[in-house]
């Protein structure tokens, strides 16, 4: 058995970008644990109305623990930073409390954005610098393989464009099979209706089309290595994580 630590700022991210990776690999019997930096207390909540910004990071809370029963999630840790503040956190702050649940979770495998955030957020920006360097911090104590999550995809409906990738896509795990359960975990986010609709239209309607069968990653550190992530020149590998 392995364990697999998925690191991403917003209550949603792991939805969008690995939900099926983490229904996949809970199946297959190994551990799925999750930190979320923030509550997500500044998404618009649709069809919602909350008096107080507590009352939505509440809400936003137990929309996140739904997705992660839903995806088998083993554990979900809140660390509770300001939603769209982690940029100003001192990032020597944010990469010691990354860095002490590391140490103390011991993940074989840790998965988090790539630098430019996938979609540019600050916060997405800030909690990938912080977590590469709590595993560079820690990785020669605790050896493990470190990928960045990305979603080639998520603009495909969307009128807009997003940044330019910072990494190529080194390998994709096909999780066909587990498209349903990404569904579900998404519609769990259902103050983030206007998100979903956005990235996965359809989806919050019942219609799953537009679920991708593979979510994309870049292994970028293995056993305290370096990997040079190269770009692929035709078809993009199908990997495992574990
Ligand atoms: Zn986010």
């Amino acid at each position: 058995m392995k364990r697999l630590l998925f690191i991403f700022p917003h209550p949603d991210d792991e939805s969008f970008a690995c939900a099926g990776t983490m229904a996949k690999y809970h199946e297959a019997g190994h551990e799925i644990l999750l930190i979320c930096a923030t509550f997500g207390c500044k998404g618009k909540p649709g069809g919602f109305t909350f008096t107080c910004r507590e009352e939505l990071a509440n809400h936003r809370k137990q929309e996140l623990l739904q997705a992660a029963r839903v995806l088998g999630v083993n554990e979900t840790i809140f660390f509770g930073y300001p939603d769209g503040g982690l940029a100003e956190v001192d990032v020597a702050e944010l990469t010691a409390r990354i860095r002490a649940y590391l140490l103390e979770l011991k993940p074989d495998i840790i998965v988090t954005f790539p630098p430019d955030g996938v979609t540019g957020h600050p916060d997405h920006i800030a909690l990938s610098r912080a977590t590469e360097q709590a595993v560079l911090q820690v990785e020669q104590t605790k050896p493990c393989d470190f990928y960045y999550v990305s979603i080639p995809k998520y603009y495909d409906h969307c009128a807009d464009q997003g940044p330019k990738p910072a990494v190529p896509i080194t390998g994709k795990v096909d999780v066909s099979r587990y498209r349903e359960q990404k569904a579900e975990a998404l519609r769990a986010h259902e103050s983030q209706i206007y998100s979903v609709n956005r990235a996965y239209p359809g989806v919050m309607q019942g219609d799953i089309g537009v679920i991708c069968h593979y979510e994309y990653y870049t292994l970028i550190r293995s056993h305290g290595e370096p990997i040079e992530p190269k770009p692929c020149g035709g078809e993009i590998p199908v990997i495992e994580l574990v």
